[in-house]
């Protein structure tokens, strides 16, 4: 077996150990004669595996008591798709700060219900950057702010956490979510597909404090109301058992890796490290303004674009896996997720200097 180096933005490379504990578990989880996917999650077996993992991911970030934790299906866009119904109470509008392609869907779903202002957008600086605090044009009567802490496509990270006064702060975390320490309190609602930081696809987690549930719309349908979540421990249908127990070994890992105090340290080397290569040469590039480089996906472009497809057979063919940009913007992009270890940025690096001497 050779695994190679995954720098997929998502789904995105697990650490190895829990794929091989995943491994080891699957036809016979602990004895029991079955695996953890045939069962009920209604069992204590399973109740037992899905609490443990909440404790893990409650430890991890020191989530507050006053914050519930759901483990739900339907994915980061189908949060930023209830958000809305779930939050606005008797407001009719939403402060929403535009910095890329999932905030500008978030924002787009939002306007189905309600008035969204735009407290501030980066559009005109082609989103290279995320606004400052001094920037945003917030509304105190507004039923929440939302942004999104890593906009995963254009690579561009927040590096403060807005401060919105009164108003709940709402954020898609998905790309971005354990990999430093967060203060849980400075938020109202912190969401996260699963697929990047967390574990395969199919779970989504959503943080959320408890005076925010209990708002939602008549209209709004059970599957997609948080509180009848939080009331059923996300056990209201049956949830994404596998996707959970994953997620789960995960949480155990990166408390073996030290927490996320320690995974900020390794991810601030391993960006630093890329984001070195592209700014010593040249060849490449990156335009993300140097505050808001994001630490977990860096596009980065070669010099002559008609090179693209030939950087991508190489890295290829050299054991570097999905280095394609998003669609929509072309280049590359190397997502570097906890689970994407410093040897493989030190192999890229090593593979971007050896291309450059090759076809630069
Ligand atoms: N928000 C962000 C920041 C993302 O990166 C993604 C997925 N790439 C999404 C939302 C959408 O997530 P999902 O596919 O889980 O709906």
């Amino acid at each position: 077996m050779a695994r190679k180096f995954n720098f997929s933005a998502g789904p995105a490379a697990l650490p190895e150990a829990v794929l091989a504990q995943a491994q080891e578990e699957l036809l016979d989880w602990h004895g029991n004669g079955l695996s953890i996917m045939e069962m009920s999650h209604r069992s204590d077996e399973f109740v037992s595996v899905a609490s443990q993992a909440e404790q893990d991911l409650r430890d991890l970030l020191s989530i507050p008591d006053n914050y519930k934790v759901l483990f739900l299906q339907g994915g980061a866009t189908s949060q930023f798709s209830f958000l809305p119904l779930n939050l606005l109470g008797d407001r009719n509008s939403a402060d929403y700060i535009n910095t890329g392609v999932w905030s500008k869907k978030a924002i787009a779903e939002a306007q189905r219900y309600c008035q969204v202002n735009i407290a501030a957008t980066t559009e005109s600086e082609r989103f290279f950057c995320a606004p400052e605090q001094a920037q945003l044009q917030l509304d105190p009567n507004a039923a929440y702010v939302h942004y999104t802490s890593n906009e995963t496509i254009g690579g561009v990270e927040f590096d403060y956490i807005p401060q919105t006064g009164d108003v709940p702060l709402v954020v898609d975390m998905s790309s971005n979510i354990l990999s430093s320490a967060l203060d849980v309190s400075k938020f109202g609602v912190i969401y996260a597909g699963a697929q990047k930081n967390i574990g395969p696809a199919g779970l989504t987690v959503v943080i959320i404090r408890d005076d925010l549930l209990g708002k939602a719309q008549a209209m709004t349908p059970t599957m997609m109301n948080y509180a009848v979540h939080a009331k059923a421990d996300s056990m209201n249908n049956t949830p994404p058992t596998f996707g959970w127990y994953l997620a789960g070994l995960v949480f155990q890992w990166l408390k073996q890796q030290g927490g996320v105090e320690a995974m900020a340290q390794t991810n601030a080397r391993k960006a630093s490290k890329l984001y070195a290569a592209i700014d010593s040469s040249d060849f490449y590039a990156n335009p993300v303004a140097l505050r808001n480089r994001s630490r977990m996906n860096v596009p980065f472009t070669l010099a002559d674009a008609a090179l693209d497809s030939v950087f991508l057979e190489e890295s290829k063919a050299a054991g570097l896996l999905n280095l394609e940009g998003h669609r929509s913007v072309g280049g590359m992009r190397a997502s570097i997720y906890n689970a994407v270890p410093e040897a493989a940025v030190d192999a890229l690096v090593q593979f971007m200097a050896e291309f450059e001497r090759r076809h630069g």
